[in-house]
């Protein structure tokens, strides 16, 4: 089944304002259809800025790209996890919304699967299906978004899929989240395991986005087990990369590091990677976020002991290199570049975790 194009969220102003006036309508009628779209937070169908027939032309015209296949929320109501369908070719992705009382914040999914194959990842041990387009990026914020008690003002490019793999898309889907939902680029934050390439294209660009790195070991050797990509771009290159952006964007980069138990875990490495991080010369400095590892059926890797990661933490500190152990509510859905589970359905209820510090 093939789904009617353009998406909902998948015409930039230009094209909305082509389509809009090719229906006969008066120039304000944009203005008011992109306030409907985007910021009213509410779904098209209910937004009642708009007159009867207008709105539901508009809703014919721009069908949502996705179904929802399943909602689950956390015990305590902060976290929201979608696994959506697309109605085009039913590929599934996932959409994780976080809230605390002072901001909410959304991670999306950037392609349906990732071929970048890190062998803890859920995402990675299910393979690539395809790239998302701009439109269903920005549809898992604009959705994120009517589930919110609070506006969304932050946007983590963190879920299915390795972002950079997918730039364009990715790209202007950032410019869309910028410039029609009004988000401050300093609150969208690119993660990425270190493709070099998109990296050295992001420190070009005009809007100085947040860059996280996915680095998981303080050593090539270990570093390439995990995560394959490192043959092709090896540590230094990527804190190279790293440095550069930091550099054009004024901001500081973290570092994620999922922790797994007898792995990448000893008080050694933490001396490793603070001695690595310390040598590197991005603005900012270095911070480092530690994330325990979720259980994935394709990999047999556990995650330490809190008080064993805490451990880690504290090596790090103590190396001058700033560590957050990332906090989880409940079981399952973490985490950084992946952890998501597009190919396990979540039961209804199902108590969630959160993916960032608050
Ligand atoms: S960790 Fe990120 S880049 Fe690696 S396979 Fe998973 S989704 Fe892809």
């Amino acid at each position: 089944m093939s789904a009617p194009s353009p998406s909902r969220y998948g015409l930039g102003t230009a094209e909305l304002e082509t389509l809009i006036e090719s229906w006969g309508e008066p120039r304000y009628r944009v203005e008011q259809i992109t306030d409907a779209l985007y910021r009213r937070r509410v779904p098209l169908e209910d937004a009642t800025n708009l007159p009867k027939v207008l709105r539901a032309r508009t809703t014919e015209a721009l069908p949502l790209a996705f179904d929802v296949a399943t909602e689950a929320t956390s015990t305590d109501g902060e976290t929201i996890r979608w696994l959506y369908e697309s109605v085009r070719d039913r590929a599934q992705v996932e959409t994780v919304l976080m809230r605390s009382e002072t901001r909410a914040s959304v991670c999306v999914s950037s392609q349906a699967g990732c071929a970048m194959a890190c062998t803890f990842c859920a995402t990675g041990q299910a393979g690539f299906e395809r790239h998302l387009d701009a439109g269903e990026i920005v549809e898992q914020v604009v959705r994120a978004s009517h589930g919110s008690p609070q506006p969304v003002t932050h946007a983590v490019y963190m879920g299915m899929g390795e972002p950079l793999a997918n730039y364009d898309e990715v790209w202007t889907s950032v410019e869309r989240l910028h410039g029609d939902l009004g988000m401050s680029a300093r609150h969208l934050t690119i993660s990425t395991v270190g493709v070099v390439p998109g990296m050295l294209r992001l420190a070009k660009e005009r809007l100085p986005v947040t860059l996280a790195v996915s680095l998981h070991a303080p050593d090539d050797e270990l570093r390439s087990q995990l995560v394959p990509l490192n043959a092709r771009y090896p540590i230094a290159a990527v804190l190279d990369a790293a440095a550069e952006v930091a550099g054009a964007h004024g901001r500081r980069v973290s570092f994620e590091y999922a922790c797994i138990a007898g792995v990448n875990d000893t008080l050694q490495q933490a001396g490793a990677l603070a001695r690595l991080l310390r040598a590197w010369q991005g603005v900012g400095g270095a911070h480092v976020n530690l994330i325990p590892l979720n259980p994935t059926s394709g990999f047999s890797g556990r995650a330490p002991t809190r008080a064993r990661v805490r451990a880690f933490a504290e090596r790090l500190r103590e190396a001058g290199i700033g560590a957050t152990v990332r906090r989880t509510r409940g079981v399952d859905i973490d985490a950084a570049c992946g952890q998501l589970r597009s190919r396990h359905p979540i039961a209804e209820g199902t108590p969630v975790s959160t993916t960032m510090e608050p």
